[in-house]
């Protein structure tokens, strides 16, 4: 599909992309109509993607369904063994997987290969282990009988995921889905889709069978429902924004289907007036610009007790103008571009609603200027805002782009407040040196992760997922098995 250099000592390049297809029982299709994938960092098309109707969900779900009962009834272990191939295989081809999703999502080369490259071939290791040991129980009961629990696939699963994480987001549904058994079709955002089809090779090329995976690319408003409301779908995985979540459950419930909602989030970030100050700006900025502020679980909102206030205020202000920004091609950028004009346009929209709401721009607020490859990419600075009412939109609603802004508290009981003060609730954080308070902030914390002193430590094996308007159900874990399987009683008269 594409080639990179990516050796020590040289630049990567970008790469040349092939132009999308369907991906439906194992066969690449072809649609009458197309859409082009942007690459963000340089505002120019990269190629084209097949873009689907009706009519091919509706054969992607069948070939789904077609595929099931030989996948259900294939050993664990030897899922497992296809699953664990997908992660050699992900290894083996990180250049070509970085240099795709780089392009694609304007993601910083050295981030994609550390974390999201990594990430999914560290997935698929945990659960093709976890496939092995699906077993249900022996139960004792009062009736002379031998009774025992069996831990079934549920059948056809709709992944549907966002267009911050690509890779990550779509294999936290994939891994666990395949590994318990269930078929899946796949419909990745339209902003970014290419390696989503990537991989559908890629599993195919490990042994995944025909049908197994299926990707259809296009628009949710033109193919979502389709999807969600097919009745051979028999379960939702979605994960994106609150607003089509809400949409997504509802139509779930219309279907009696089970689903798990990951949503937005509006993480704040407390720093207690007995944390160790640089560590804890440090963080701060982590959380804010990782992945370039695209990142649900990210940490927009730091409240900061009164006594640091003017200090954490200042260390921003000197390091969060030296973030490398730029082309995310460059092993030195930290932050690249925003992954689409939309999502530019809305990140400015906030910065300017901060400025009439009477905040105070203490770094950024700007776009930077490049020259080059990258002088039409939809960058924005890292921006952080200082001052403002608790009640601005600009506090109280997901940006998603690296802007922070800083509020101050005067007691634990106040922080806790703000902290939990908006609809959201997917990840919280606090920086303390006590540990009794880290323990107890955490236990009041409304959100499906907290962190201490550090941010972003995430790994497989640790559940993750929202409270409040942020969803319900989680991913990671063995916990994600538990929604992709259900649990049979069978009692075999002993009488
Ligand atoms: P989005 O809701 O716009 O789109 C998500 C997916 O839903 C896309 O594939 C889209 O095509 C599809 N979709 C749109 N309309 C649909 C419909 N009517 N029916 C079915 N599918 C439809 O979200 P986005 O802008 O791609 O992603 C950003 C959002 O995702 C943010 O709110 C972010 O916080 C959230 N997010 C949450 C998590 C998490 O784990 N909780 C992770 C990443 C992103």
């Amino acid at each position: 599909m594409t080639a990179v250099e990516d050796r020590p000592g040289t630049r990567p390049r970008r790469p040349d992309v092939e132009p999308g297809q369907l991906f439906i029982g194992g066969r690449w299709t072809e649609t009458a109509a197309r859409f082009d994938a942007v690459d963000p960092s340089t505002g120019k098309t990269l190629t084209s993607v097949a873009r689907a109707s009706a009519a091919d969900v509706d054969a992607a779900v069948g070939a789904a369904r077609a595929a099931f009962d030989g996948w259900a009834a294939t050993p664990g272990r030897q899922r497992a063994r296809v699953l664990h191939r997908v992660a050699d295989l992900v290894r083996a081809r990180a250049d070509e997987i970085v240099a795709v999703e780089s392009a694609d999502v304007g993601k910083p080369v050295s981030l994609c290969r550390a974390v999201d490259v990594e990430t999914v071939a560290e997935q698929y290791e945990y659960y093709s282990a976890l496939a092995q040991g699906l077993d249900g129980a022996t139960r004792q009961i009062p009736i002379p009988s031998h009774a025992y629990t069996r831990r079934e696939p549920l059948g056809v699963v709709a992944a549907i995921t966002p267009f911050n994480f690509p890779l990550v987001l779509s294999t936290s549904k994939i891994a666990p889905a395949l590994a318990a058994g269930n078929t899946v079709v796949h419909k990745p955002a339209e902003d970014t889709s290419l390696s989503a089809l990537l991989m559908a090779g890629l599993l195919a090329e490990a042994g995944v069978p025909d049908g197994v995976l299926n990707v259809v690319t296009g628009f949710g408003s033109e193919i979502g429902d389709a999807l969600l409301t097919h009745p051979g779908v028999a379960k939702i995985a979605f994960t994106g924004s609150t607003a089509v979540g809400r949409h997504a459950a509802s139509v779930a419930g219309q279907g009696l289907k089970p689903v798990t909602l990951e949503l937005g989030g509006n993480a704040a970030h407390i720093v207690f007036e007995d944390a160790d100050v640089e560590q804890a700006v440090g963080a701060a900025i982590k959380a804010f610009v990782f992945n370039t502020g695209q990142f649900c679980m990210g940490g927009p909102r730091l409240l900061v007790a009164d006594a640091l206030y003017d200090t954490v205020l200042a260390a921003l202000a000197e390091a969060v103008p030296h973030v490398p920004v730029g082309d995310p091609f460059d092993p030195a950028t930290v932050v690249g571009p925003m992954a689409g004009e939309r999502h530019r346009a809305k990140v400015e929209h906030y910065v300017e609603q901060a400025r009439a709401d009477g905040g105070r721009i203490i770094a950024g607020g700007g776009r930077p200027a490049f020259d080059g490859d990258v002088a039409g990419g939809f960058f924005v600075q890292p921006t952080v805002i200082a001052d403002l009412p608790d009640s601005s939109s600009v506090v109280q609603e997901e940006i998603f782009g690296p802007v922070l802004t800083v509020q101050r508290f005067a007691t634990e009981d106040e922080a806790v407040a703000l902290a939990n003060g908006t609809p959201y609730g997917l990840a919280a954080g606090l920086q303390t040196t006590n540990l009794a308070r880290a323990h107890r902030v955490a236990a009041r914390l409304q959100a499906g992760i907290v962190w201490v002193n550090d941010w972003a430590m995430l790994d497989p094996a640790l559940p993750f997922g929202g409270v409040k308007d942020s969803g319900f159900g989680r991913e990671y874990g063995p916990e994600s098995l538990d929604s992709y399987t259900r649990t049979k009683s069978v009692v075999i008269s002993l009488a």
